[in-house]
């Protein structure tokens, strides 16, 4: 397997600046969180953390380095896997189509899935990705536990199944993207966005007292499929532009 489109160091730019979309919109509150992508067929780059780590929003290429899947390879002394690699590992080795891998600790998430509510499809043109999601479905694993271990991990990954997203129950989310691993991490990432959104707006339903309630079938047939040009693409300037005029000006290479 080979991913001629994307150079190893733009790859790497390419996850510092997810983390940096991850922390400017709030999915990630401080120094949790981690973004990969699919080098091989048994290696990918990864956040982890150095000596000065400061939190996602700070992230820098030095922070993201090759390993295998067992988290092994030729990195700096003082850099260090997350604790959490089983997740991006333990996808990667299940599903051979996933290149890219995000995990993050949205605020709304974790309320959202302690307080139970039903991820359903209760908003349409709104944010028509969050509505085709839920109406595919979004599973949740149901265990709040800290996925260091392999089988933790594959009990994860078999609830997220072939499903783009899964959300884990007191923890967070875990989204994927498939294809070019540039356009992978880009795509991973306004999949994790979009379950945020879903969380925020089914939170601000639920404190009304009113009730959840998926739109009509007929409803959701007339809402496209309006292809990654847009939902990924654009997306992605959106937020790397916010990175850019929010974000702290700290380069991406020290
Ligand atoms: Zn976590």
């Amino acid at each position: 397997m080979r991913f001629p489109e994307s150079s190893q160091e733009a790859l790497r730019e390419r996850i510092v600046l997810a983390c940096r979309v991850l922390a400017v919109t709030g999915l990630v509150e401080h120094i949790l969180g981690h973004v990969s992508a699919r080098t091989g067929p048994e290696s990918l780059l990864i956040r982890g953390r150095g000596p000065e780590e400061r939190g996602l929003a700070f992230t820098v290429v030095d922070d993201v380095q090759q390993v295998d899947l067992d988290g092994k390879g030729e990195v700096p002394a003082d850099w260090r896997v997350p604790s959490e690699l089983p997740i991006h590992s333990e996808v990667l080795r299940a599903r051979p189509e996933v290149t890219a891998v995000v995990h993050a600790h949205p605020p709304a998430v974790v309320a959202a899935s302690v307080a139970e509510l039903p991820w359903l499809p209760i908003v349409g043109s709104y944010d028509i990705p969050a509505a085709r999601l839920a109406h595919d479905g979004i599973p949740v694993w149901p265990r709040s536990a800290l996925i260091r271990r392999r089988d933790l991990a594959e009990q994860m990954t078999a609830s997220l199944g072939d499903r783009p997203v899964v959300v884990l129950r007191g923890h967070g989310l875990v989204a994927v993207g498939t294809g070019d691993p540039a356009h992978a991490v880009a795509e991973a990432v306004t999949r994790a966005l979009a379950v945020d959104s879903l969380a925020r707006t089914a939170l601000a339903v639920a404190a009304t007292g009113a009730p959840l309630q998926p739109i009509p079938d007929e409803d959701i047939a007339e809402l496209p499929d309006l292809g990654p040009a847009f939902n990924v693409a654009a997306m992605w300037r959106h937020l790397t532009a916010r990175v850019e005029h929010e974000g702290p000006a700290t380069p991406l290479r020290g």
